[in-house]
């Protein structure tokens, strides 16, 4: 047993916290923990680490440690769970949990975040509820002090879901789910590309008992034929549909079929369906090779994505903050994402939501299973169905002409949009046209007809087929491209790009009362790795941009374990610091630098006190991130040069700036699934602009992700809602971070920015 801390009286010491992750591993559980862990320091709390979950309460001894700073550095990279995760049987007996709770007052502990799937909240909340009871039969027993029990007359609790599966009803994404997406979607891409090669068939078996997240998202993402997921089973006769559906594919273009499976796939009546019954099915119906894949335990596996680590840190930040204000009144919270915010919600309430979908999809209540999911669970499923749909539509009475431009720099996830408007506008019954070499390309009518097989193996191509150019339209090109539209007769103008993208769209609408080509509805759809423009927290290529980012951070900082280091690197993203701060909050620098907060002397002044003499107490590495644009002269070179002058015999000093890798590289499925969603709607918009028959009302929008829901904003009003020198939007949500980066990132002894 460890010695017991001398003092338990919360007027004489700290409050302590416990941590521990249960269930199922997650990507991102790390992350969480130290987010938790320096929070906690930082608000003056005595952080511990609970090995292997709940087993480690109830073993003691070792099972429960002492955390501080340094104990959770360096980890974030890492998968699993650093401190364990266990499932523990003893846990579910009130016996465990009397020993659990005698292990916690021996330490003073009764702040305690539990990161795990619904099975372990729900058994955080039982312990929560019994605490009193708990602490007043150790006391009688007299294994515990009437003194100590008093002391702690309340269990404190936050939760945090820890589930690759995405199940928890009521949250966007739970910590895990991002970087399982990562591992199903790269694997898909890698099948597609010798299912292609051998005109073959697939099936890909995915986690998710209850959950089709994973299923949906990946087929949508890897650009699949068929989907099977347990809340949305197929009609009866689906065999015959699928396999028709598979080789209508195939008559018009593809050269594979790839089927998802989620793990709890069952038909109307309940029956499970296996990856071996459809793989028999597609063999036998369609007279050729198909091959099962079960992905299993590689989706649990590798490094955490970009998201995973700076969500979880945020959520881990919020939960630690969270628990340590609670009172004893106040219920059992779990914080989670809603809408790309950290909100915090009843603990049991989201657990017997979450338990009510498999209820409901045992019922056979499968709308209702579905509605549990959420809106845009809905709206995948729905475009799921148009985009695998093959073949053309012929064009109904009220059939338009949409032409796709992208414009300004390239980010990864141009052509999943491009990709999506065609099919998706194919199946809605319009003409798709596609514009070659940007704004310059639409003047020179570069500008024909696209086909359904036209954009086959597009979703996950980095780069843009059609091409982009940053060229804005100057006023005597206005003439030319008016032309242009009228000769292809064109009737809508998606346009997918940056900042240039939208200055050229915002241009073409003002001048619309002088060129009637212009008066058609256009809709921008944010695509930028500078996540930049207005309308939209995030754009398309910006996840992808991170993750290339937060990847090369991870090697680097590998490359300096071994001696004493000093690392500036130096990311894109023009004025706009998104890609500094998040990625130095993924892969946990220790100081960012932003135009938006910019560089004073003061605050480098500081930090290099800081930076000396952090080395000297045993300091091995230090990061700083900077946006390419932070300071006009304190550059990359200047901040290298001055570690330098100051490290002298004590630390190397390495610079790096990343350049345009960060535009490259396969899109993110997070990125593949924006784009989807966006051009969808934007699909979707025109009609409302087509309908407009006035001439006179604004029929064109900027579109985007505004918490959690696509948003809309009309053009004309673009200029109010942006900084035009630093072009940037005026209202940046995610500067809220710098809070949390701040928090976790500086030991408390951190003179921090003036700016923070
Ligand atoms: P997950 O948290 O991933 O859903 P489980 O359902 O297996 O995984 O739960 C993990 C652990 O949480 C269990 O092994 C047990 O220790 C604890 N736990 C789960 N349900 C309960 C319960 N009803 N009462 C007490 N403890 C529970």
């Amino acid at each position: 047993m460890s010695t017991p801390d001398e003092t338990t009286s919360p007027a004489t010491s700290p409050v302590k916290l416990g941590i521990l992750t249960s269930g199922g591993d997650a990507q991102g559980m790390n992350a969480a923990v130290r987010a938790v862990v320096r929070t906690a320091i930082r608000l003056g709390a005595q952080p511990y680490a609970i090995y292997e979950g709940y087993q480690g309460m109830i073993d003691g001894g070792d099972g429960i440690k002492k955390f501080d700073w340094d104990s959770v550095g360096s980890i974030m990279h890492r998968g699993g769970t650093l401190i364990g995760t266990f499932r523990s049987k003893e846990f579910r007996e009130r016996a465990g949990r009397l020993k659990a709770a005698a292990n916690l007052i021996e330490h003073g502990i009764d702040h305690l975040v539990v990161i795990g799937g619904d099975g372990s909240l729900s058994g955080l909340d039982l312990f929560r509820q019994e605490w009193a009871s708990l602490l007043e039969e150790l006391a009688s027993d007299g294994r515990i002090t009437r003194e100590q029990a008093a002391a702690h007359p309340t269990l404190m609790i936050a939760g945090l879901v820890g589930s690759i599966d995405n199940d928890l009803v009521g949250t966007d994404m739970t910590i895990g789910a991002d970087t399982a997406l990562h591992r199903i979607v790269d694997a898909i891409d890698d099948l597609a590309s010798t299912a292609a090669s051998h005109q073959r068939s697939f099936v890909v078996e995915v986690m998710g008992r209850h959950c089709g997240y994973l299923a949906l998202m990946a087929s949508v993402a890897g650009g699949c034929d068929y989907c099977l997921i347990p809340e949305n089973p197929p009609a009866d006769g689906w065999e015959e549909k699928m396999c028709a559906e598979l080789k209508r594919g195939r008559d018009a273009g593809r050269r594979d079929s790839i089927v998802i499976v989620a793990e709890g796939a069952q038909d109307r009546a309940g029956n499970p369906i296996s990856s071996e019954y459809v793989r028999s099915t597609l063999e036998e119906r369609l007279g050729e090779d198909a091959r099962v894949t079960i992905l299993g335990h590689v989706q649990r596996g590798g490094t955490p994505s970009a998201y995973d680590r700076w969500a979880s840190t945020w959520l881990g930040h919020e939960a630690a903050k969270e628990v340590l204000a609670a009172t004893t009144n106040s219920p059992g919270m779990v914080m989670a994402l809603r809408g790309n915010r950290v909100t915090g919600t009843d603990l049991m309430e989201a657990v017997q939501d979450t338990r009510k979908v498999p209820e409901l999809i045992a019922a056979g209540d499968f709308d209702a299973a579905m509605a549990l999911r959420g809106g845009s669970f809905t709206e995948m499923r729905q475009i799921f169905h148009e985009l695998a749909e093959p073949g053309r539509v012929e064009p109904g009475s009220g059939a338009k002409r949409v032409a796709i431009v992208h414009a300004g720099g390239l980010a990864p996830g141009m052509n999943t949009a491009a990709r999506a408007a065609v099919r998706l506008g194919i199946a809605r019954g319009h003409t798709m046209l596609g514009v070659r070499n940007g704004f310059v390309g639409m003047r020179d009518g570069q500008i024909e007809e696209m086909t359904w097989d036209d954009v086959e193996g597009w979703t996950g191509e980095g780069g843009a087929e059609l091409g982009t150019r940053r060229t804005i339209p100057s006023v005597e090109h206005l003439y030319p491209i008016s032309r242009s539209l009228e000769e292809h007769g064109v009737d809508a103008l998606m346009v997918i790009g940056g900042w240039n993208a939208y200055q050229a769209a915002y241009l073409l609408h003002s001048e619309k009362d002088r060129y009637p080509a212009f008066n058609i509805p256009i809709v921008c759809v944010p695509a930028t790795i500078d996540n930049n423009v207005p309308g939209s927290e995030l754009a398309i290529g910006t996840d992808t941009a991170l993750n290339v980012v937060v990847e090369a951070i991870d090697r680097i900082k590998m490359s300096g374990s071994a001696t004493k280091r000093a690392f500036v690197v130096e990311t894109m993203g023009r004025y706009c610091g998104y890609l500094a701060l998040m990625s130095g909050m993924a892969a946990g620098a220790e100081r960012v630098y932003l135009h938006e907060t910019g560089i004073s002397l003061g605050d480098l002044y500081r930090d290099m006190e800081w930076l000396r003499e952090s080395y000297e107490n045993g300091r091995r590495l230090f990061l700083a991130i900077r946006n390419e644009r932070a300071s006009e002269h304190y550059d990359t070179e200047f901040l290298a040069k001055l570690l330098e002058e100051e490290g002298k015999e004590e630390f190397d000093v390495r610079s790096t700036i990343l350049g345009h890798i960060q535009q490259g590289g396969a899109p993110t499925p997070f990125d593949r699934l924006l784009a989807t969603r966006l051009t969808s709607n934007a699909l979707e918009l025109f009609r409302e602009g087509w309908a407009d028959t006035t001439g006179r009302s604004n029929k064109s929008w900027y579109i985007g992700l505004q918490e959690g829901r696509v948003a809309k904003e009309p053009l004309a009003h673009m200029m109010e809602h942006v900084d035009p020198t630093f072009r940037r939007p005026l209202d940046q949500w995610w500067m809220e971070l710098q809070e949390v980066f701040a928090d976790v990132s500086y030991e408390p002894s951190t003179p921090l920015h003036d700016s923070l």
